[in-house]
């Protein structure tokens, strides 16, 4: 079974190290901070074999060369973006896996916020780290694709089995929770799950990891398929622009 260390870092990222206690490997996802990463395996008496990268930016793959020095692990990246992945090892993108001792991670190509964005799907552990593709209440911004393929991304993750744990890179839920409800006002679930944010918030505590079924009844950006969204939107029928029209209303916010 596998492990999950999380950890908050820089100033809005989780740091996730998955480590499989059967065979002692440790996969660090992604890498915004090596003094961290490197200080938290320590703590857990762990040592990173892997570095599991969703895509290019600083943010996720900044750290991979200190952390390479500093273990020699075997880094793993997005085909599509391999070129911008510090020190990579192995490339891989939809159709590939990857495996953590006798855990494998199924690669999802799930490209928008960069055109080589990946994503990690372990189906045993009903886990998946979505990088910034979708965040709790959100997803990431469309900075490299378009609203299409941004929104088949988006398609994919949402065909996952619905108890799957999202563990996106970023604590940004508050705000994505304000947004949220001027979106669909009048969705009970998006009220309930607001105001647990607020409370969990207030609380100190992270709302990350996600549950997959819980974004689907609440997460704007994933609900662009419904008609009463479309409609409201001005897009009926039109799932692709009612989703460019729901984030260019958010990168407005
Ligand atoms: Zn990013
Ligand atoms: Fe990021």
């Amino acid at each position: 079974m596998l492990q999950i260390h999380q950890f908050p870092c820089l100033s809005d990222n989780y740091g996730f190290l998955a480590h499989d206690p059967a065979i002692g490997e440790t996969a660090a996802i992604d890498t915004p901070d090596a003094t961290e990463y490197l200080a938290q395996a320590k703590k857990q008496g762990w040592t990173i074999t892997q570095i599991w990268n969703t895509h290019w930016h600083p943010d996720h793959a900044g750290g991979n060369q200190a952390i390479k020095d500093a273990t020699g692990c075997k880094i793993i990246g997005p085909r599509n973006e391999a070129d911008k992945i510090p020190a990579i090892d192995e490339a891989v993108g939809a159709g590939d896996s990857v495996n953590l001792g006798s855990i494998t991670a199924q690669i999802m190509d799930v490209p928008g916020h960069t055109l080589g964005h990946i994503a990690y799907h372990l189906p045993t552990e009903k886990t998946a780290f979505v990088g910034d593709a979708v965040f709790a209440l959100g997803c990431g911004r469309v900075f490299e694709g378009t609203p299409d393929m941004m929104w088949a991304s988006l398609s994919a993750l949402k065909a996952l089995p619905e108890d799957t744990a999202l563990y996106c890179a970023h604590e940004y839920t508050a705000a994505n929770a304000k947004f949220a409800i001027t979106i669909e006002p009048d969705n009970p679930d998006l009220q309930a799950y607001v105001d647990d944010i607020n409370t969990s918030r207030a609380a100190g505590k992270w709302t990350v990891p996600t549950l997959l079924s819980r974004e689907l009844a609440t997460n704007p950006f994933l609900r662009a398929n419904e008609a009463h969204l479309q409609a409201a939107m001005g897009h009926a029928g039109d799932a692709v622009a009612t989703f460019a029209e729901i984030r260019r209303r958010k990168d407005k916010f």
